[in-house]
């Protein structure tokens, strides 16, 4: 398997697993020691691998990453990295996980934001044992969604259309924090910020986010603010953002040059002092800027 694959689609998962003479849930549990090495905790040295099987048949990959110079509420838990990894690959419905260490509690609670979620079955694979069983199982007595929200609700991997818009197209971007320099956040990089903002879950603050970064080829890469019923699990778009990187192939975070941010004006919840802290530290000379939108498009868009 190509070790910086964090996707792995349904033919190759079932043909992966006939191989192996296993079905693919069966096959599952050898994946964790690939997705343990992918991981990058410089603060703890402690790796952890989640493997996820979707209902599209696909599997993914989690890992856990952590940064350095910062607070530990900034690292991303390997269960937190697997649903942001599905999100951004449009995946349904998470019906199977497998994690090399028992799940956090704070990752319990965050997977309670996919519907359904006291079903997902759930193997840890140092229990030494292949069982099998059902999140509720691990967390009884929940609270979550349902104790806040209305059951129309979109839930975490459900579509999201937040309705944040420019209404004006005057980027004017050339008055940035650049130091003088040329800016890198053209519009391109602002509308794919837009995007990840409209897709943001973010039901219980109705503060949507997004962020969209830029590696020195241009590749960019999309991350959505996702919230959690108990607030402190909730997911920043920046850690979301840097998700997408690592899965799509990104390697040192300072090759990372450019990063928009888009929210709304007077969020209650607001993202930007702490995208610009997270940012600053693990890639010094990335540029960046926030831009503050209105819902459904009822006043201009303007740039910090
Ligand atoms: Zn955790």
């Amino acid at each position: 398997m190509d070790q910086t694959r964090f996707v792995i689609e349904a033919s190759e998962a079932e043909s992966m697993a006939n191989d192996s003479g296993l079905t693919v849930i069966q096959f599952l549990p050898s994946l964790v020691n690939s997705a343990k090495n992918l991981a990058r905790p410089p603060i703890s040295n402690y790796h952890v691998g989640a493997i996820g099987f979707g209902s599209s048949g696909r599997i993914f990959l989690g890992v856990n990453l952590e940064f350095p110079g910062l607070p530990l509420h900034h690292s991303v838990h390997a269960e937190q990295f697997l649903v942001t990894n599905l999100s951004i690959n449009a995946e349904p419905h998470l019906d199977y996980l497998v994690v090399s260490a028992a799940p956090c509690g704070h990752c319990r609670q965050f997977l309670q934001e996919i519907r359904g979620a006291p079903d997902i079955k759930l193997l840890i694979t140092s229990d030494g044992h292949d069982k099998f069983n059902p999140l509720s199982h691990f967390l009884s007595h929940r609270f979550g969604p349902d104790n806040l929200l209305d059951k129309e609700v979109p839930l975490l991997l459900e579509p999201h259309h937040n309705r944040l818009s420019f209404l004006r197209e005057s980027n004017n971007l050339s008055n940035g924090i650049c130091n003088g320099n040329s800016s890198k956040i053209d519009g391109k990089l602002k509308h794919a910020a837009l995007e990840a903002a409209n897709k943001s879950h973010a039901p219980y603050s109705g503060s949507p986010s997004g962020v969209a970064l830029m590696d020195f080829e241009g590749k960019i890469y999309k991350g959505s603010y996702m919230e959690s019923a108990a607030y402190n699990p909730s997911l920043g778009p920046v850690q979301a953002a840097l998700v997408a990187y690592v899965a799509g192939g990104g390697e040192e975070y300072d090759k990372i040059v450019a990063a928009a941010l888009v929210e709304k004006d007077g969020a209650v919840v607001k993202q930007e002092q702490t995208a610009k802290l997270l940012l600053q530290s693990i890639s010094p000379q990335c540029e960046f800027k926030a831009f503050y939108c209105s819902f459904g498009a009822l006043n201009n868009c303007e740039k910090a």
